[in-house]
This record gives C-alpha cells, sequence and structure tokens, in this order.
C-alpha cells in the first residue's frame, strides 16, 4: 500500500496514470525491475539512487513506505482487527497518506482524493457496527462546510486574499462524515496548534503561501490514535 500510494503521491498531481507506465525513472525513464523495487530495502540499498543514471529518488519514497504500515498497525491495535471502525480508519488513512504530501509539495488538495471520503464516509455511517450514525454524519458535514465556507468568505472580503483553499473545505467535510461532530472540532483545534506552531517555527516570510491540508491530516491522524482518549475527560464533563 505503501508502494501504491508513493505512486499516488509522485503521478497524480502531475495528471499522470496510477497504472501505466509501470516504476520507472522519472529522470533517465529506466524501468525498475520487481528486484530493485522492493519497498524500504531497495531505497536503502540503491541509497535513494536511480541505478542507471544516479538521480535522486525523492525520499517520500522512503517515508511513505516506513511510514503507511506503522499506521497501519496502530489502527490495528486502537480497533483491532475486522471491525467496521477499523475498515473505515484504515480506508481513511489510505486517503489521508497520500493527501498529506500531496498538499505539503504542490499546496494541493485534488477533489479527487478528497470529495470520495463525503461518500465513503456516509458510506460507512450507514454500516452498523459504525461508531457515529448517518444523521451525525450528515449534519457535521453539512454544518462544517457551511461554517468553513463562510469562514473562507470573510477572510477573503476583509483580507482580499485566499486564506483557507477550497481544498481544505473539501477535506474537512469528508473528513467530518468519518468521525462526526464531537471529534471534529478537536481535529480542527490540534490542526489550528500544530500549523501555529509551524508558523512561527518554519515560515519566515509572512506572507508565505503555506498548505494547511498537512496539518488537517496530522490532527486526524492524532486525534483516531489516541488522542480523543485524551480529550475525553473534556467531552463528558
Ligand atoms: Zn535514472
Amino acid at each position: 500500500m505503501g508502494s501504491f500510494f508513493n505512486v499516488v503521491i509522485s503521478r497524480l498531481p502531475h495528471k499522470e496514470s496510477l497504472l501505466y507506465p509501470p516504476s520507472h525513472c522519472s529522470d533517465c525513464g529506466y524501468k525498475i525491475p520487481p528486484w530493485k523495487n522492493v519497498p524500504v530495502l531497495s531505497y536503502l540499498l540503491l541509497r535513494g539512487k536511480c541505478s542507471k543514471c544516479g538521480a535522486k529518488i525523492h525520499w517520500h519514497h522512503l517515508l511513505v513506505e516506513v511510514v503507511t504500515p506503522i499506521l497501519f498497525v496502530a489502527i490495528h491495535l486502537r480497533y483491532g482487527f475486522g471491525s467496521v471502525i477499523f475498515f473505515k480508519y484504515l480506508v481513511l488513512m489510505g486517503f489521508l497518506i497520500p493527501i498529506f504530501f500531496i498538499d505539503a509539495f504542490h499546496q494541493l488538495i485534488l477533489h479527487v482524493t478528497s470529495i470520495p471520503l463525503i461518500v465513503i464516509g456516509l458510506g460507512f455511517a450507514l454500516m452498523p457496527g459504525n461508531d457515529i450514525s448517518i444523521l451525525n454524519a450528515l449534519i457535521t458535514a453539512m454544518i462544517s462546510f457551511t461554517l468553513l465556507l463562510g469562514l473562507a468568505w470573510f477572510y477573503t472580503k476583509v483580507k482580499k486574499r485566499e486564506g483557507l483553499g477550497g481544498g481544505d473545505l473539501w477535506l474537512v467535510t469528508g473528513i467530518a462524515t468519518f468521525v462526526g461532530a464531537l471529534a471534529l472540532p478537536w481535529i480542527l483545534l490540534i490542526a489550528s496548534l500544530l500549523g501555529i506552531i509551524y508558523f512561527f517555527v518554519g515560515v519566515r516570510i509572512k506572507e508565505q503561501v503555506f498548505a494547511f491540508g498537512p496539518f488537517i491530516v496530522l490532527g486526524t491522524v492524532l486525534w483516531i490514535l489516541g488522542l480523543d482518549r485524551l480529550a475525553m475527560p473534556f467531552m463528558y464533563p
């Protein structure tokens, strides 16, 4: 799955097919044979370089191949195996990983990666054994979409430039259908705090554009992997 996410991350922003051509060096076009395409191992053995032309292979290939199994196992440890909730968060994670990197690299959340989340989240909410009801999913999605749209409109009106991108809006709406009304405000709070920290630590130029999507993703991942337990006393005081 990590290898597939890497293909999505490298190709989707450039509107390239995910299936064809098979893995190749983006510099010299060298077709990578299966024995040089082993997740993690090949990257390390080849020291992150194409074995033919020596061009650097982007570090996201290694990172995603390492992080994906860790996150998938973490979901299993948290939610068991085979439950609706387990599969729900597995699917969500499968979308969030490519969204994180594509937005971080291109300041872009592709609709094809965010809007399907709304349909899938609502689909899961219809299944028995899900942690939130379909009504919860629907209302959370509608309210968060409306509020964020209003906020984006207000910001653009006052500041005369885009603050919250359209991509963020669809991403949050998609996540809303997965997590529901009790979780979404917390996720947005965590995302905002991480964004503010990043802004003060990492962004030097005040007017610099930076992607908010990765922070929404981080907030969601942290939440579904355990931060919700920390917030429990505040959720049900
Ligand atoms: Zn090459």
